[in-house]
């Protein structure tokens, strides 16, 4: 436990590269039909980090993040648990808020597909990419200390990041 980090990896970057979704490519520029986020010069943003505005003609799709919302297919997981995270919930959750919506308003793909309490008490909060379920448990971990650890499937591109502080 501490500050765990699998020996071996490379440092991470922090688009997901897994080929069926993130590194797609659309015809530009194409306008996510869920949450309005257009692909542009090879990337996802929000309309409001265009330098230009967008023309009449444009092409329509699902981005990944909503694609992976739909499927129900997160790329990270992030479990908060122990007595500590009991009691400070409502502030923790906040702060991871505060997190993921400065990430996210840079970078439209990084998002949070749900939060959901289990039976025992931990918080499962499912993640779009494994650098976000990293980041995610490192502001936490910076912030409240206690114990932290990753777990990475290479197979499967999947990140299980895990906080627990009694
Ligand atoms: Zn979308």
């Amino acid at each position: 436990m501490g500050g765990y980090v699998p020996a071996g990896r490379k440092e991470y970057v922090w688009e997901s590269d897994n080929p069926y979704y993130e590194k797609k490519k659309y015809p530009e520029p194409t306008v996510c039909e869920e949450c309005g986020a257009v692909f542009k010069n090879g990337r996802w943003q929000w309309p409001e980090q265009l330098k230009e505005p967008l023309s009449k003609e444009v092409n329509k799709a699902l981005c990944p993040a909503c694609r992976r919302k739909r499927d129900k297919y997160p790329s990270g997981f992030v479990y908060l648990s122990g007595k500590f995270f009991e009691e400070h919930k409502e502030e923790i959750l906040n702060r991871i808020k505060n997190v993921v919506d400065e990430v996210m308003s840079l970078r439209p793909l990084q998002r949070i597909l749900w939060i959901e309490e289990k039976e025992d008490g931990t918080t499962e909060i499912a993640t779009t990419s494994e650098h976000l379920a990293r980041h995610i448990g490192e502001a936490v971990n910076k912030a409240f200390k206690g114990e932290f650890e990753v777990k990475y499937n290479e197979g499967e591109k999947l990140a299980r990041v895990f906080w627990h502080r009694d």
